[in-house]
């Protein structure tokens, strides 16, 4: 019953990630935060996800010491023989309340890759643990969209190419959720390219609840796929276990042995004495001298439960 997933993958592929900045260029600058060392963080962190699906990464750098030029970055990438390069930038301002995602390219094939990435990246990030990103206080989310760009990189760049700004370091509330290298924050930013570079290759996104496949944390089945369980190994006795659109068990066919509403016999337990009804359960009647289906009228309406 428990299919295996097997997915497509990036096997063949050439990822060059370039972290923006690095070295003597700091980028941008917000109070600790540096823009050259929260790109390489991003960078690592897209890199395991890539390799996950069996792509080949290559990095123009590596540490936060290296200081390179636009166009040294499109010939590592040119001389890896990489198929994209994605240049991971993170945007600021002088105005603290703007945020937003942003994308920059150059040549044809870039607009093709960046018309894809961009609208990803940016539902993606318009969300935060759950919540609409301005429900945090930040004011707007915006999606920038994308613009031509003559940057060194993409314009040198064998390859189709990016340069992503996904997020403002200069919006006080980034800055926070960016302050610390692996964050939750630039987990997502990294996962949100990782999203956009599959989508880029036609390669089905994330597992989803309503594919049929147990295949994701979140889910506790997916459709027939129930990992497994029965309504037994849930702690019922019997019955039929089924799997919710929202990828939860279903328990209402599952049953169990103990009190049974209907038998004849008051079991306590959910059937309730007092002024029962058919289902076994009270409603306001009060039968409190004697006990629901046993058979002695208590009053007009008491045999109503648990007489067969
Ligand atoms: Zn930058």
């Amino acid at each position: 019953m428990l299919s295996v997933f097997v997915s497509a993958d990036l096997t063949g592929k050439i990822i060059c990630l370039d972290p923006g900045h690095g070295g003597t260029d700091p980028g941008a600058v917000n109070g600790d935060l540096l823009e050259k060392d929260i790109n390489l963080d991003i960078s690592f962190l897209l890199k395991d996800m890539l390799l996950v699906r069996n792509s080949q990464v290559v990095m123009t750098r590596t540490t936060t010491y290296e200081s390179l030029g636009n166009s040294d970055r499109a010939y590592i990438c040119n001389d890896a023989g990489a198929d994209l390069l994605i240049s991971i930038h993170t945007n600021s301002v002088e105005d603290p309340n703007y945020d937003g995602t942003y994308m920059y390219w150059f040549k044809k094939e870039d607009r093709a890759l960046a018309s894809v990435m961009q609208p990803i990246m940016y539902n993606e990030l318009g969300d935060y643990e759950g919540q609409p990103v301005t429900y945090y206080g930040i004011p707007d989310f915006i999606d920038f969209g994308t613009d031509r760009f003559a940057s060194g990189t993409l314009m040198r760049s064998d390859m189709p190419a990016v340069i992503t700004e996904p997020v403002f370091m200069s919006n006080p509330t980034e800055a926070q959720w960016l302050s610390s290298a692996g964050s939750e924050r630039r987990t997502q930013i990294a996962h949100a390219h990782y999203l956009g570079i599959l989508s880029y290759y036609g390669i089905p996104l994330d597992p989803v609840c309503g594919d049929d496949t147990l295949n994701q944390e979140s889910e506790e089945c997916d459709g027939f796929d129930l990992g497994w369980n029965t309504c037994i190994s849930l702690g019922f006795d019997d019955g039929t276990l089924s799997c919710t659109e929202d990828c939860t068990f279903d328990t209402t066919s599952c049953t169990t042995s103990g009190p049974e509403c209907g038998n004849g016999i008051c079991e306590g337990n959910g059937e309730d004495c007092f002024s029962c009804e058919s289902d076994c359960a009270c409603f306001g009647k009060d039968c409190s001298f004697g006990c629901c289906g046993d058979g002695v009228e208590q009053n007009m309406d008491s045999k109503k439960c648990n007489i067969i």
